[in-house]
């Protein structure tokens, strides 16, 4: 018997795709077609036999410093330890305190606390959600030995006023530019602009590798060196140890990989713009921002976002993430948890109420899939259910 024809027409289709869902992140599309490439780094570094601190490790220091035209960078085993370690060449220690923002990862803060130092929070700016320049400055205290400001979800915090205050007073600026690789602020790219900066390979990161990484970025060559020694248990040279470091190595196997997805950054990059135009264009036309129910995020002028994540906030946030859990519609909630209320630093004596901003931050904000290969019928999706929830 001869089967039904069965036609799919592009609407059918559209229909189809959209009952799939879309995924928060997709990093196999992202692999998929380097694969060969990267089978032969892989190969390279096996055949290569120098599985730490091999030569693609010094390679990839070098490419990344010359892509923000800094003079130097020392590849580390997280972005994590690269806050630590940075903190640990500036000789933070305890009955010190640096300022830095509750509304981050945890590894910014934990960082100092490691050290033995106290973390100071200061609110942060509600449009980019990046620590307040000014309540930062008058965070300041006799103990207070330097910032550590974090360029949230892909866009610099403005650092000019804490800048030159820390120039003035001969303290330190790390930023934490796990999140805003390539980002660019009116002073310079991102890590380039403060004493220290640093970057995370954290596979969601814009260079994502396979496993964990991260690299330490500063213009001044004596801590460059301190970074380079602490990372090896702080030899120099071998077995002759000047400081207690750690293993903070990052691995030759990574650093080959990364060199062969970090050509692509600059492509990714613009693809990730150019999705948050378009976020940006489709939710002006659904009429929810007019009425208040979401809030886009921004760009400043004379700031180049890299939307690490596309951050939006919304209101009945918690109700409108069930309904797109039930669609199938990926999100994820960056942070569900101010720092400065986290039971690990109730020691500090915060309460809620302290930084409002952050607070309501945390209530209010919900990420939506942004990855290079996301497709305009995706996002048409993600925008779609979105207005669905708020017109049902
Ligand atoms: C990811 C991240 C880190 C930590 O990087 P890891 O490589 O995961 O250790 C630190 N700070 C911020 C803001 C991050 O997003």
């Amino acid at each position: 018997m001869p089967r039904p024809y069965i036609v799919l027409t592009p609407q059918a289709l559209s229909i189809m795709l959209r009952t799939m869902g879309v995924p928060f992140l997709d990093i196999k599309r992202q692999i998929e077609p380097l694969k060969k490439e990267i089978m032969m780094a892989i190969e390279e570094v096996i055949d290569g036999g120098a599985f730490i601190l091999g030569k693609q490790v010094q390679e990839l220091e070098e490419a990344i410093a010359k892509l923000i035209g800094a003079t130097g960078a020392v590849g580390v085993s997280s972005g994590s330890d690269a806050l630590l370690v940075s903190l640990m060449a500036l000789g933070v220690k305890g009955n010190q305190s640096v300022i830095t923002t509750p509304f981050t990862f945890f590894a910014t803060a934990g960082a100092i606390a490691r050290l033995g130092a106290t973390p100071i929070f200061v609110d942060i700016e509600p449009d980019t959600f990046n620590i307040s320049p000014e309540k930062a400055l008058e965070a300041v205290r006799k103990d207070t030995v330097g910032f550590l400001p974090v360029h949230l979800f892909g866009h610099m915090a403005d650092l000019k006023p804490i800048l030159d205050f820390a120039k003035q007073k001969n303290l330190f600026v790390v930023e934490d530019s796990a999140q805003s690789i390539l980002s660019e602020s009116p002073l310079g790219f991102a890590s380039t602009i403060g004493t220290m900066g640093i970057f995370s390979f954290f596979p969601t990161k814009n260079l994502g590798g396979f496993g964990d990484g991260g690299m330490v970025v500063t213009m001044d060559n004596d801590l460059r060196e301190h970074v380079r020694i602490l990372r090896n248990h702080g030899a120099k040279p071998k077995y002759h140890h000047l400081y207690v470091g750690g293993n903070f190595r990052l691995d030759t196997l990574h650093a080959g990989i990364l060199l062969v997805l970090l050509p692509r950054l600059k492509e990714w990059t613009e693809k990730r713009r150019g999705i948050a135009k378009r976020y940006v264009e489709l939710f002006e036309q659904t009429g929810l921002c007019e009425k208040g129910l979401v809030t886009l995020p921004c760009e400043r002028p004379g700031f180049r976002h890299v939307y690490n994540q596309f951050v939006i906030r919304a209101r009945r946030r918690d109700e409108l993430c069930s309904f797109l859990r039930e669609k199938g519609i990926g999100f994820a909630i960056y942070y569900p948890e101010p720092l400065h209320l986290q039971p690990c630093f109730s020691y500090l004596g915060y309460k809620e109420g302290d930084f409002p901003e952050a607070e309501r931050a945390c209530k209010e904000v919900i990420a939506l899939p942004i990855f290079p290969e996301l497709t305009k019928t995706e996002q048409e999706e993600v925008v779609g259910r979105v207005k669905d929830f708020y017109n049902q």
